[in-house]
């Protein structure tokens, strides 16, 4: 009895788990995936033979986005690819398959690391220091955070919110070191991003990313002359960025402790899940069977609340295995906040 009255004297507020997507980053000039390869001069020009190819799918009705479009690629046969590539360049040779494949995630990556650097540097929306407040501040007002933010967006612009609201973040993995020590990385709210980030760079020798205060996007050139502090290591840093493919198992594997991290977030101490933009993709398979298998052996876990516009995005999904737990709210990112605090949730 005297644990359950001193129980009750703490504001205790669920522990929160936010899962963000694209539409997280929108309002503050993020990219959708179906806005990838757009225009034809967004792509390098050796890469160019790649948008006429997927113009020419598009117009079939194959393809509807780069996403289907990897998929595509990936179901061909080297040979046909081979041959496609052939008429439409009007080589004498085809090209392998798998360059194709290689070359589309790079042109991809390209467009991406271009559309990052527009993502708003001059200030989000009011509606992001709001969420911050009204979300995010009662949840983590100790030096020990209690809560964690879970993201699929390659941008800084959940960072930047928490920089801005809080002067502090961290990235939990031992994997992932700030750069040059900047503090704003030491301590508060944990972010997972699962899909990597335009501030990190990464030693293949260490296996060590390095967290940079700001995202690198807008200065491609310059990534290429970072090395590993690490004294005695000294090798060349890469990006961290996991790109649109179905195929992602490479590219995670350099991600795989924070994964498995973040699963335990979602299996082990998520009460609720609150989803701000993310729209489960089919393509995502990754990242749905990630979901899937943490959530559905939550014993805790209350319920999860969708913030995905006026869409069904992820509602059938988790109905599939978590049932009534799950409320679509049907209203965007901006209408969630200026409606609801993590107090007064429906
Ligand atoms: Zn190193």
């Amino acid at each position: 009895m005297k644990l359950k009255r001193s129980k009750k004297k703490q504001p205790t507020y669920p522990y929160t788990v936010f899962i963000l997507g694209a539409g997280f980053s929108k309002d503050a000039g993020g990219l959708l995936i179906k806005d990838l390869l757009a225009q034809k001069a967004d792509i390098p020009e050796d890469y160019q033979y790649i948008w006429d190819l997927y113009e020419r799918a598009k117009k079939r009705g194959i393809v509807t986005d780069v996403e289907s479009f990897m998929d595509y690629l990936s179901g061909l046969s080297f040979l046909e690819l081979g041959w496609k590539i052939k008429r439409l360049k009007k080589r004498k040779s085809f090209v392998m398959a798998s360059k194709i494949y290689s070359d589309t995630i790079i042109a991809v990556l390209n467009i991406l690391e271009r559309a990052i650097d527009k993502v708003s540097s001059a200030g989000l929306p009011n509606f992001y220091s709001l969420f911050a407040d009204k979300f995010l501040r009662l949840l983590n007002g100790g030096s020990h955070p209690t809560n964690s933010i879970v993201t699929f967006n390659w941008d800084v612009v959940c960072e930047q919110m928490l920089l801005d609201g809080f002067k502090h973040l961290k990235y939990p993995s031992d994997q992932i070191k700030p750069y040059e020590d900047y503090v704003g990385f030491r301590k508060g709210i944990n972010v997972f991003k699962l899909h990597g980030s335009s501030n990190w760079l990464y030693c293949e020798k260490c296996n060590t990313i390095y967290a940079f205060e700001q995202s690198l996007a807008h200065d491609p050139t310059k990534i290429a002359s970072y090395r590993c502090p690490k004294p005695g290591c000294r090798k060349a840093l890469a990006r961290t960025i996991v790109p649109p493919t179905w195929e992602k198992t490479t590219y995670v594997n350099q991600l795989k402790a924070l994964w498995k991290l973040a699963w335990n977030e979602l299996r082990e101490k998520a009460h609720q899940v609150i989803v701000l933009g993310y729209s489960f993709s089919d393509r995502d398979l990754l990242a749905r069977y990630l979901i899937f298998t943490a959530l559905a052996g939550n014993q805790n876990l209350k319920r999860v609340i969708l913030v995905n516009g006026n869409s069904d995005d992820g509602e059938s999904f988790l109905r599939g295995f978590l049932g009534d737990k799950v409320k679509n709210m049907r209203a965007t990112f901006a209408d969630f906040v200026s409606s609801y605090d993590i107090k007064n949730l429906p």
